[in-house]
C-alpha cells in the first residue's frame, strides 16, 4: 500500500511544503523551494553536523562530481550573500592550498582543469616564500585555489536562517515526533501540535536512520563521530589541507586554527553524536598540525558530531519506498557542508517536480537495495 501526504479530501493542507532539519541541506532545500513562491514551514532542532562543522569549502577533492558541487555551492552562496558584509555570514578567509606528493598533485591539476577550475600549483621554494609559516617537504607540490570559501558555521548557518526568514520561510524550532498518516499526512511536533502539509521533506542528517527505522525503511548508512579543535597559533595562517600526512585546517577567529585529522570513530545511539572528542584523537591533530605549522601552538577547545556516511560514499536522494509526497536527503559524510547548498538547491527541485527524480539516478536509494 501506498502511503500519500495528498489530501484529497476537500481540506487545504496548513503548508505546500514542509522541511525537517535545519542544518545546511534544511535551509538550503527551503530557500530554494521559497523562491519559487512555496508556503514554506522550516522545523528543526538547533544542534546539528553543520554547526559542529569546521567550515572548509573547499574545491580541492578527489572526485570531479563532488568539486562541480561544491562549485556551484560556491556560486549559490555569492546569490545568497549579495551585498551583505563576508564577516556577516561567517566567511573568515578564501582560497585554498593542498599539500601532496608530486603523483597526487598530477591527479589534483588534472581533475580541477576538467572542472574548469583556476589553480596554480608551486614547488617547495616558491611555496616556501609565499607561505613562510608553513613547514613543506622536499618533492612536495602545493596546489592554491583562490575561490574556496571558509566559514565560522555557527555564523554562517545563523546567517543562512536570517536569509531563509527574511524571503518568507516560517521557521519553527521545535522536534518532529512522528508522521501521522490519517487524511494526508500530520507531522506530530514535540509540542503535541499536528501540521499538514502537501509535500514532506527529510533533511535530517544522522538522525534520518533512526527515524526511518521506526517506518520500517531502512537506509544503509553508517554514523560517525568525526572531531574538530581550535588551536591558538602565533602567526595566521592559509586554509590548507595536508594530504601527506593528513590533517585538515582552517584559520579562525582571535589567530586560532580550526580542523584536525582525518579521525572517526563509529556510534550507533544519536546520544553520543556530540561531545568532547577522545583524547588520542585531540594529541594526533596537535601532532599533525605541529608538523605543518611554524611557531607556538595552544590547545583551546574540541568537539565532535555525527557524519552520515553511505557504502559508496555518495549522498542519497529519493522518495520515501511506499511513501508518496516524502522526500529525503542523507549521506553528506565529511563534505556536507560544502555541498550541501547544491544538493539542497537539487533536492526543492525534484520534490517540486521542476526536476525529474529520475535525473538523479545515481543517489537514489534503489542502488543500495540488492544489499538488504
Ligand atoms: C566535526 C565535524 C567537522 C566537519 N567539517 C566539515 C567541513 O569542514 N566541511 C564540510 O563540508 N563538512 C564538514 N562536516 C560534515 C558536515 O557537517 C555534514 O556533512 C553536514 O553538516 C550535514 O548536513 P545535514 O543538513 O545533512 O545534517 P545536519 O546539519 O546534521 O542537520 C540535520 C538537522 O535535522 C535536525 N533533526 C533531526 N531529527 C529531527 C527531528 N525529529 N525533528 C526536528 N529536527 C530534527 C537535527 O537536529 C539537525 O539540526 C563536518 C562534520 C563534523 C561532525
Amino acid at each position: 500500500m501506498i502511503l500519500s501526504c495528498n489530501l484529497d479530501y476537500g481540506e487545504k493542507s496548513l503548508y505546500e511544503f514542509v522541511v525537517i532539519g535545519s542544518g545546511i541541506t534544511g535551509l538550503s532545500t527551503s530557500i530554494k523551494l521559497r523562491s519559487y513562491n512555496y508556503n514554506v514551514l522550516l522545523v528543526g532542532v538547533k544542534e546539528s553536523a553543520s554547526i559542529y562543522s569546521a567550515g572548509i569549502m573547499t574545491l580541492q577533492l578527489e572526485s570531479l562530481r563532488d568539486i562541480l558541487l561544491v562549485k556551484e555551492s560556491i556560486k549559490i552562496l555569492k546569490e545568497i550573500i549579495e551585498d551583505a558584509e563576508l564577516e556577516e555570514a561567517g566567511i573568515v578567509s578564501r582560497g585554498f592550498i593542498s599539500i601532496e606528493d608530486s603523483r597526487e598533485a598530477v591527479e589534483s591539476a588534472e581533475l580541477l582543469r576538467k572542472a574548469d577550475v583556476k589553480f596554480k600549483q608551486f614547488d617547495v621554494r616558491e611555496a616556501s616564500e609565499i607561505w613562510s609559516q608553513l613547514n613543506f617537504n622536499e618533492g612536495e607540490v602545493i596546489t592554491f585555489t583562490e575561490d574556496d570559501v571558509l566559514v565560522e558555521p555557527n555564523s554562517f548557518i545563523n546567517f543562512l536562517i536570517r536569509h531563509a526568514e527574511e524571503r518568507g520561510v516560517e521557521i519553527r524550532v521545535d522536534k518532529v515526533e512522528r508522521i501521522e498518516f490519517d487524511r494526508g499526512c500530520r507531522l506530530v511536533l514535540g509540542s503535541s501540535e499536528k501540521i499538514s502539509s502537501d509535500i514532506v521533506i527529510l533533511c535530517m542528517g544522522a538522525w534520518t536512520k533512526d527515524f526511518l527505522s521506526k517506518i520500517d525503511i531502512m537506509i544503509p548508512t553508517t554514523i560517525l563521530r568525526c572531531p574538530a579543535f581550535r588551536f591558538k597559533v602565533e602567526d595566521s595562517i592559509p586554509p590548507f589541507a595536508d594530504e601527506v600526512y593528513e590533517s585538515y585546517w582552517r584559520p579562525g577567529i582571535n589567530k586560532t586554527v580550526v580542523g584536525g585529522g582525518y579521525h572517526a570513530e563509529i556510534v550507533n545511539d544519536s546520544r553520543m553524536f556530540f561531545g568532547e572528542p577522545l583524547k588520542r584523537f585531540r594529541s594526533g591533530a596537535e601532532k599533525l598540525l605541529r608538523l605543518r605549522i611554524k611557531g607556538r601552538v595552544e590547545f583551546v577547545e574540541g568537539w565532535s558530531g555525527p557524519c552520515s556516511v553511505t557504502p559508496d560514499l555518495e549522498p542519497i536522494i529519493d522518495s520515501l519506498p511506499r511513501y508518496e509526497n516524502i522526500y529525503f536527503i542523507d549521506g553528506l559524510r565529511g563534505y556536507g557542508l560544502m555541498r550541501g547548498l547544491a544538493l539542497g538547491y537539487l533536492l526543492a527541485d525534484i520534490a517540486s517536480g521542476k526536476k525529474s527524480i529520475d535525473s538523479v539516478e545515481d543517489y537514489r536509494l534503489s542502488r543500495f537495495f540488492k544489499l538488504f
